[in-house]
């Protein structure tokens, strides 16, 4: 079947979708197999030069208490999770320009060594910054399009345009990195035709994965009255886009679970093979809230074994 647009945005609005999620079951299995990827996500900043309207990191709010970890304590925390058996951290944070590329460098440089792979997700940068920290051994960059609608882009992001954020993407794949994208479920004003140019917009940046989450509204933005996007839409464009696009590695998204932990199990049976879990030391774990959610301590040992059995019991094989 040839995936057009119109034919995208048909199928997110079947009556029954039963037949699509087993299809993309089907394709998961035959192409990526029954793993699923577990990875480590370190929080390590909260500070944020932008003002996206729906995050609560950006710097017009003044309700939260701001945290940067040293270098040491991100290594260390690294070092933990590897030890633990994480084959994979995520190093996250809003676009903090304290963490210079020099800086972001030798942290990287430094993590390697533990054998761990590592992902940054630290927001948008120059060509050259990009291609030093590849070459300071960088393996992957998660930056999600946030949504492919130009004017909705637009409103939410007085800081930039959608124009230089597939640049971005566009120099990140170019630069050899495995290409993370993704993008939100239940903006304002979004529809099933937006939601197929998001999925189209993955496919012609050539992602090699896609975080696909439900949007939650933060208190303090100024998207606080807007309503919680569909955790099904959700994932049915999860569905949808393993269909579109059958290797690409897709996320069970932390704000579906943050929703209905359930659900979580619901993901991985329509197309996910990726779980995030956070490493982020308790202290600024509940610091960083892009949106609200419950969250306990982290125990990255006693975490880390107790997701390994909840995929196992789902006859999937944790990595
Ligand atoms: N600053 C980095 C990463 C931090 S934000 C960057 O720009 O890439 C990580 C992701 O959280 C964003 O890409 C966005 O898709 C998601 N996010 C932010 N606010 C959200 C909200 N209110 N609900 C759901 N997801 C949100």
């Amino acid at each position: 079947m040839k995936y057009t647009l119109d034919k995208i945005a048909d199928l997110l609005n079947l009556e029954d979708f039963s037949e699509v999620y087993s299809e993309a079951d089907r394709i998961r299995k035959e192409n990526v197999g029954d793993i699923v990827h577990i990875r480590a996500i370190l929080e390590f900043s909260n500070y944020c030069r932008r003002k996206c309207k729906y995050c609560g990191l950006n710097c017009t709010n003044k309700n939260i208490k701001r945290y940067r970890m040293s270098s040491e304590e991100i290594i260390s925390a690294a070092y933990e999770a590897a030890e633990n058996g994480y084959k994979t951290i995520v190093l996250q944070s809003g676009e903090d320009a304290y963490y210079t590329p020099k800086i972001l460098g030798e942290i990287v440089k430094n993590i390697k060594k533990s054998g761990i792979d590592i992902t940054l997700s630290t927001g948008e940068m120059d060509y050259d910054s990009y291609a030093y920290l590849k070459e300071c051994g960088a393996d992957r960059y998660l930056l999600k399009h946030e949504t492919a609608e130009e004017s909705l882009y637009d409103y939410l992001h007085p800081c930039g345009t959608l124009e230089e954020r597939i640049q971005c993407l566009k120099n990140i794949k170019k630069l050899g990195y495995e290409t993370g994208g993704g993008f939100m479920i239940g903006l304002p004003n979004q529809t099933s035709e937006t939601l197929a140019k998001d999925i189209m917009l993955l496919r012609e940046i050539g992602c090699d994965m896609a975080g696909i989450g439900t949007f939650i509204s933060h208190p303090s933005t100024a998207l606080k009255d807007c309503p919680q996007g569909s955790t099904e839409i959700t994932k049915r464009a999860v569905a949808l886009t393993r269909i579109v696009m059958p290797e690409i590695n897709l996320p069970a998204t932390t704000s579906l679970g943050v929703i209905d932990i359930k659900e979580k199990n619901d993901v991985f049976s329509c197309g996910a093979n990726v779980i995030m879990q956070k490493v982020t030391p308790s202290k600024y774990k509940f610091l960083y809230e892009i949106y609200p959610s419950k969250l306990s301590e982290t125990d990255v040992k006693l975490q880390r074994i107790n997701l390994e059995n909840q995929i196992k019991s789902l006859n999937r094989i944790p990595l």
